[in-house]
């Protein structure tokens, strides 16, 4: 097992939020109806997709009966049904829907990540929350550090949790931070440490962005095609349709 595997296997067992364990631990004995006969993860989900991956995704926390039920990022709820369908659609994931840990899916290129690994009340956790959790995506950065040269960032949340990791783990973030917006793209410099690194905000995939319209699929497709190509990925697709088309 390599550095990133390792990982992936701490941060599963990390205990250091008594309100995230309990939460999550909760929600797995109780259960939403739908899925009675699931045995939840109830545990911090790792992030997923390949550990040379050049494309990092970062979101906000686990969903309480979607990741925190499946145990993979973005899988199991509509926040990921929206994600995936995007990124099979530029040619990064291998199937449009996720819906459970071994359904087969792989990514091709990008990793999926967040700065909470825990499902949180009301999908909110706390700034103590978040700052407890840093650590871990401060070594995922490490460990991406050779091949990472793109991120989006969903949300704000996950934006202002992200640029202290990211200056933490050797990229040059300036001061005053660049603010969160949708369609931001921040280049951080390189350093002795790390490579240039391009970020890129996108509104966050929640349910109440996509329903509402705020976040389209194509707005989606072309922050992600963006970001893809500033990662050296060769997304399917040019970008101009999705500049173009009307919004679907
Ligand atoms: S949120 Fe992060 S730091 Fe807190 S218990 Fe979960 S994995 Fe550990």
């Amino acid at each position: 097992m390599d550095g990133l595997g390792e990982l992936d296997e701490r941060i599963s067992g990390c205990r250091a939020c008594p309100r995230l364990v309990e939460w999550r631990e909760e929600v797995a004995r109780t259960k939403r109806a739908a899925f009675a006969d699931w045995t939840y993860w109830g545990r911090p989900v790792p992030g997923f997709g390949p550990h040379d991956a050049p494309l990092l995704i970062v979101g906000l926390a686990p969903a309480a009966h979607g990741a925190n039920r499946t145990g993979r990022m973005f899988t199991g709820d509509r926040s990921g049904d929206v994600l995936y369908r995007a990124l099979y659609d530029i040619g990064l994931a291998s199937r449009p829907d996720a819906v459970s840990a071994d359904d087969g899916l792989t990514l091709h290129g990008v990793r999926i990540t967040s700065p909470v690994h825990c499902a949180p009340p009301a999908n909110k956790p706390t700034p103590a929350e978040r700052d407890t959790c840093r650590p871990w995506l401060v070594q995922e950065l490490h460990l991406l550090r050779p091949t990472l040269r793109a991120v989006v960032v969903l949300g704000g949340f996950g934006w202002q949790a992200a640029l202290p990791a990211f200056a933490e783990a050797g990229w040059a973030v300036p001061r005053p931070r660049p603010a969160f917006a949708h369609g931001a793209r921040v280049d951080l410099e390189g350093t002795e440490e790390a490579e240039a690194l391009a970020l890129f905000g996108c509104f966050h995939v929640s349910q109440r962005n996509t329903f509402t319209g705020r976040l389209t699929p194509r707005m989606l497709r072309g922050v992600l095609r963006d970001a893809a190509g500033a990662a050296g990925l060769h997304p399917f697709g040019p970008a101009q349709e999705d500049r173009d088309a009307p919004a679907s």
